[in-house]
C-alpha cells in the first residue's frame, strides 16, 4: 500500500518553515488507515506487546486502534495537568522552551512489555519522553510504531536499541 499518497503537505504550518505532513487524509480513507494499523499490529504482535502507550493527541489515533487490533489495554500519555489521578511525569526541550508530559502512577506495571504508538517521529523528543515515563513505572519498551519517520531529523538515535517501525520515511 501507497500511503505517501494520502499525506497532504502543509507549508509553513504551524509556523514559518515547517512542513506539516498531515495524516488526515489517510485518516478518512477507511481500508487505507485500517491497512496501516494491520501492519503495525503484526509487528507490534511480533514484538510481544501487552500494552500499548500514546501521546496525544495523534498518538491516541495510531495507539488505540493498535490495541484494539492486539486486544491489549491503551494508556495515554498527556500534556501537564490533563490526567485525573497520581502521575509521574518528565520535563522535555521544545525548539522553544520545555514542555511536560504525564502518565497515570497505576498504568503500567513493572516488567510489562510497552510498545509506543504516534503519528510521526521527528526529533524523537516526544518519544524520549515517553520512554522515560514508562521506565519511571518499570515497563520494558519493546518497540515503537510511526506512520512516519523525517528521516533527517535523527529521531531514531534518541530511541537508543529501541526496535521501530514507521510506514513512511521522508528524507
Ligand atoms: P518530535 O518530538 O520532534 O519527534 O515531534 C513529534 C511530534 O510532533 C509528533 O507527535 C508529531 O505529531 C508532531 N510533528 C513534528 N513535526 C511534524 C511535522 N513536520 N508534521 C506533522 N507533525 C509533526
Amino acid at each position: 500500500m501507497d500511503y505517501r499518497k494520502l499525506i497532504r503537505d502543509i507549508p509553513d504550518f504551524p509556523k514559518e518553515g515547517i512542513l506539516f505532513r498531515d495524516i488526515t487524509p489517510l485518516l478518512a480513507d477507511g481500508p487505507a488507515y485500517k491497512a496501516a494499523i494491520t501492519q503495525l499490529g503484526e509487528q507490534a504482535k511480533a514484538w510481544g506487546a501487552e500494552v500499548i502507550v500514546g501521546p496525544e493527541a495523534r498518538g491516541y489515533v495510531v495507539g488505540a486502534p493498535l490495541s484494539y487490533a492486539l486486544e491489549v489495554g491503551f494508556v495515554p500519555v498527556r500534556k501537564r495537568g490533563k490526567l485525573p489521578s497520581e502521575t509521574v511525569s518528565v520535563t522535555y526541550d521544545l525548539e522553544y522552551g520545555q514542555d511536560m508530559l504525564e502518565i497515570h502512577t497505576d498504568a503500567i506495571q513493572p516488567g510489562q512489555k510497552v510498545v509506543l504508538a504516534d503519528d510521526l517521529l521527528a526529533t524523537g523528543g516526544t518519544m524520549a519522553a515517553t520512554i522515560e515515563l514508562v521506565e519511571k513505572l518499570g515497563g520494558i519498551v519493546v518497540g515503537a510504531a510511526f506512520f512516519i519517520e523525517l528521516s533527517p531529523l535523527n529521531g531514531r538515535e534518541k530511541l537508543g536499541n529501541i526496535p521501530m517501525r514507521t510506514l513512511v520515511q521522508y528524507e
